[in-house]
């Protein structure tokens, strides 16, 4: 039982370790709505203060204009009950209590309010805040409290100066409701909730989608190690094949130097060296192709003169050509060195040299070089069956062999062009092709002047 604990924490933990975007759902799932309501609840408690100290100014210039007059009409209750009543009945959503008391042998009566009948009691419930207000002739306090209806209030004190003695004479009382505000701030936070939930469910929705991402991301891992296990197969499988190859390809041209050969014969054996030769060369291209697919191939650069390497290639080329009836050919002048590997480049040439005689039924093929902005400029020209623009787009695609009745009886595998371009563009190179259907391509290979 322990056991299985510790195997499924182990595994979990090195799931983990293979996964780290798990790490990073889990720290979204986390810190995004965390933020949110760190934000939210910061942004609430911002608008609030700032209500209650709108608030506090409005209170507090009303009582600042209200005691002025209330110092200069201190003995007309009359004239003050009328003012009350007035402001009451204007700010009837917030003001419940507004009175004045006065002091008379060392006690407090009410000498007009906002509720008539207790005008000329003592109000002995206040008394605390009329002696807080009336200790200091400039006092002025707010005092939270909870009211009867459930709600928060600020009962609101100023004293009144006499205008003759400078004493407090009496102090003025306004109880303000926050209802209204805390109304407000809760629907606020109401309307913040349900918009947080909202975006918590989209964040929650896109999290499982990025669960799903890991889930791909393993599944690619996996394919990767599947796709690095074929490549490793085959290339295996492509070395084992040359060995024997090679034996027999021995025979066979130890056959061929016998004398004791009829010409049927003669031309048995040139046959069987011919297959043994394209088999060998299609084990070279599959070997290219996974090596150049896993990045394995080496290219060893350097400062190169490509005369000689053409002229080279165009030769090992004139037999087959001439057995065709083709003239081929290849213009000598002077080209700037480039930087690639000279084995490669050959390479290269074979392929693109050997499609255009390849495809080529009658006319020529010719190679020249050009010069032109400091780079140098291969141009393989040939007068065959050409490519349609179509064809011409997905030319150097793997296995992309063109369709048609001119091709049908020609063998290939369609990865010539794809390690041609792979080569030369890991050369730092530029491979393209110009052709017109039913009159012959150009294929122009490019590579920049070495400095
Ligand atoms: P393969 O020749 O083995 O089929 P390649 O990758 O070398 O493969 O060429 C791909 C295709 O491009 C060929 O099948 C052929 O249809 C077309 N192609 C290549 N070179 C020429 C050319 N010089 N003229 C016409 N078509 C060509």
């Amino acid at each position: 039982m322990f056991k299985r604990l510790v195997d499924t924490f182990s595994n979990g933990f090195l799931f983990v370790k293979n996964n780290p975007q798990i790490i990073y759902t889990i720290f979204l799932i986390v810190i995004i709505p965390a933020a949110f309501i760190v934000s939210g609840q910061n942004f609430l408690s911002v608008a609030k203060e700032n209500q209650e100290r709108l608030e506090k100014e409005r209170v507090g210039v009303l009582q600042d204009i209200f005691v002025e007059l209330a110092a200069l009409k201190i003995n007309d209750p009359v004239f003050l009950q009328s003012v009350i009543e007035r402001l009451g009945d204007q700010n009837k959503e917030s003001i419940s209590e507004f009175k004045i008391v006065v002091f008379e042998n060392g006690k407090q009566k009410i000498i007009a309010s906002l509720t008539k009948d207790e005008i000329g009691t003592a109000d002995e419930d206040n008394a605390f805040f009329y002696r807080e207000a009336g200790a200091r002739v400039d006092s002025s306090k707010i005092f939270p409290v909870s009211g009867l209806d459930g709600a928060r209030h600020w009962k609101v004190v100023r004293a009144i100066p006499s205008v003759d003695t400078g004493v407090v004479s009496g102090v003025v009382l306004i109880d303000v409701s926050m209802a209204t505000i805390d109304n407000v701030a809760k629907r606020n936070i109401e309307s913040a909730y349900t918009y947080l939930f909202f975006i918590v469910l989209a964040i929650s929705f896109l999290l499982m989608r990025q669960a799903k991402i890991i889930d791909y991301t393993v599944l690619y891992r996996k394919l990767k190690e599947v796709d690095q296990m074929k490549d490793d197969f085959i290339a295996m499988a492509a070395h084992e094949l040359r060995t024997p190859l090679t034996i027999v390809k021995g025979h066979a041209d130890m056959l061929a130097e016998s004398k004791n050969l009829k010409d049927e014969e003669k031309k048995d054996v040139s046959r069987i060296t011919a297959s043994i030769d394209q088999l060998n060369a299609l084990i070279g291209d599959i070997l290219d192709v996974v090596r150049l697919g896993q990045g394995k191939m080496t290219f060893n650069r350097k400062n190169t003169d490509i005369s000689p390497i053409i002229e080279n290639v165009v030769e090992s080329f004139s037999v087959v050509a001439r057995q065709k009836g083709l003239d081929i050919s290849c213009e000598k002048n002077d080209v700037p060195n480039i930087f690639v590997d000279p084995e490669k480049l050959r390479q290269v040439l074979v392929n693109i040299i050997g499609n255009s005689i390849k495809y080529t039924p009658t006319g020529s093929v010719r190679v020249f070089t050009e010069v032109s902005h400091g780079m140098v400029f291969i141009r393989v020209r040939d007068t065959g069956i050409g490519i349609s623009a179509e064809d011409q787009q997905k030319l150097f695609g793997k296995f992309f062999r063109v369709q048609s009745k001119e091709t049908e009886d020609i063998r290939g595998t369609g990865l010539g062009l794809w390690i041609a371009h792979q080569v030369v563009s890991n050369m730092g190179g530029e491979i393209h092709v110009e052709s017109i259907k039913g009159k012959g391509s150009d294929f122009i290979i490019s590579f920049p002047v070495t400095k």
